[in-house]
């Protein structure tokens, strides 16, 4: 029985609390804060539960007294970050200094740069384990369940990885001619960046969308084309992955969001940098977040599914076998170390995700990750001091829960 401070009430702060409600032999008391009360406010009257209300709070998650001061004030065991990649070092400090564990979804982005890395958390290592405190990072789908996808295909499948593809599908139409699924500032920033990959212990690096291959999804998707990008978790797996010589993320577009994108950028819109106007600096991207539909508002319009995972290649285990829920030829089990390749994948549908916790799927596929995090380091099924990734920690519970809490997963050797 715990308590948790979840500090972010957008569409992922949504999800995770009516998600951590679902659980109350876990989470016994959840308070949620954010910069707009209001908005935890509407959250917390969505949801009905025996235990108690959902509490409120405000805070601004990036000036570290009001945090602490909070945090002291509600005591929680667990501080879970589901605000933006800019608050990340102010939440992390804030609970170094009141000897609180933490959990996030995105690695720390610095806002006057498009520029994303997990050194600078991956600084806090130290002081964390010092302290005798645990971070977990990137605890969302990806970053968070690709890792643990493929911490899982290596502990069960594969004596060595070569090759890992992550390949995020969102095969959804919510209508707009123009919307982005998750905080549009934080979403342009990463597609509009250079993209990026590592082979044979390097970083390569590419034009923003200029890679693009065909890929066909399972479960009636079918083929769509996928774009290289950059993504956090590469980073890191390509540091706690030993030997894997390719790691690569490739994510769908479609030609009208693309085509708008383009334009947005030509004209200027996507500039981080501010620009005086009628006498006050704006930073345009922002104004476009203003613009732009919220995401949250997408929920009740979205249709369609999601499929997000990773393709795999390497050398099969002697006798590796899928488990039940696998398809496709050589799900049994191989018969030697052999070379093999495999796809382990979530499909989420839109609508279903909307009728559960009313939100999309984009927001559920990372706030049940985040919930399943929390369980995880609040039930001690992964343990440790200092500043973690997915990855590092044991594939097996975190897998089953996934089943259980509405992400289940597909594996395959094709
Ligand atoms: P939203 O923009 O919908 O929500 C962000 C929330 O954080 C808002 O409620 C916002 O408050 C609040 N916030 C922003 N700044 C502050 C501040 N200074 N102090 C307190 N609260 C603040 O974003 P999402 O819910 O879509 O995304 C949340 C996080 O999840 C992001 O970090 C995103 O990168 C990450 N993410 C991770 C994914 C993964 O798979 N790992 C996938 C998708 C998202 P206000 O309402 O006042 O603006």
């Amino acid at each position: 029985m715990a308590d948790v401070l979840i500090i972010g009430a957008g569409g992922v702060g949504q999800v995770v609390t009516h998600k951590c409600a679902q659980v109350p032999e876990v989470f016994s008391r959840i308070v949620l804060a954010s910069r707009t009360e209001e908005k935890c406010k509407r959250i917390a009257a969505q949801i009905d539960r025996p235990t108690g209300p959902i509490e409120t709070a405000q805070v601004d998650a990036e000036n570290v007294p009001q945090l602490v001061e909070l945090i002291e004030r509600v005591k929680p065991d667990l501080v879970i970050n589901v605000a933006l990649p800019y608050q990340d070092l102010p939440i992390m400090d804030a609970c170094l200094e009141t000897g609180v564990d933490y959990l996030d979804t995105a690695n720390y982005e610095p806002k006057d740069e498009a520029k994303f890395s997990y050194s600078w958390q991956w600084d806090y290592h130290q002081r964390f384990a010092d302290a005798g405190l645990m971070a977990l990072l990137g605890s969302g789908f990806d970053p968070g369940v690709t890792n643990v996808f493929t911490a899982h295909a290596l502990k069960h499948h594969f004596s060595s990885i070569e090759e890992l593809d992550i390949i995020d599908c969102n095969a959804g139409d919510h209508g707009q001619p123009f919307a982005t699924n998750f905080n549009p500032e934080i979403n342009i920033r990463e597609v509009t960046a250079k993209g990026r990959y590592f082979e044979d212990g390097q970083w390569v690096e590419t034009e923003p969308l200029s890679v693009s291959r065909e890929f066909d999804f399972p479960e009636g998707i079918g083929p769509r084309k996928i774009y290289l990008m950059y993504h956090e978790e590469l980073e890191s797996l390509a540091r706690h992955i030993p030997g894997i010589k390719r790691a690569r993320f490739w994510m769908t577009f479609s030609d009208n969001y693309l085509k708008h994108l383009e334009v947005l950028q030509n004209v200027g819109m996507t500039r981080i940098d501010p620009v005086r106007f009628q006498g006050v600096d704006i930073v345009p991207l922002q104004f476009l977040k203003a613009l732009l539909p919220d995401p949250g508002s997408l929920g009740p319009l979205t249709k369609g599914k999601t499929c997000i995972g990773c393709v795999i290649t390497g050398t099969r285990r002697a006798g590796s076998k899928a488990d039940g829920r696998s398809s496709g030829k050589g799900g049994g089990g191989g018969n030697g170390e052999e070379p093999s390749r495999y796809y382990v994948y979530n499909i989420c549908d839109h609508e279903a995700a909307y009728r559960e916790v009313q939100s999309q799927a984009i927001s559920y596929t990372t706030g049940v990750p985040a919930m399943i995090g929390a369980m995880m380091m609040l039930t001690g099924a992964w343990r440790g001091a200092g500043v973690f990734n997915m990855e590092q920690f044991d594939p097996d519970p975190f897998m089953a829960a996934l089943n259980r809490h509405g992400l289940p997963w597909t594996e395959t050797f094709f």
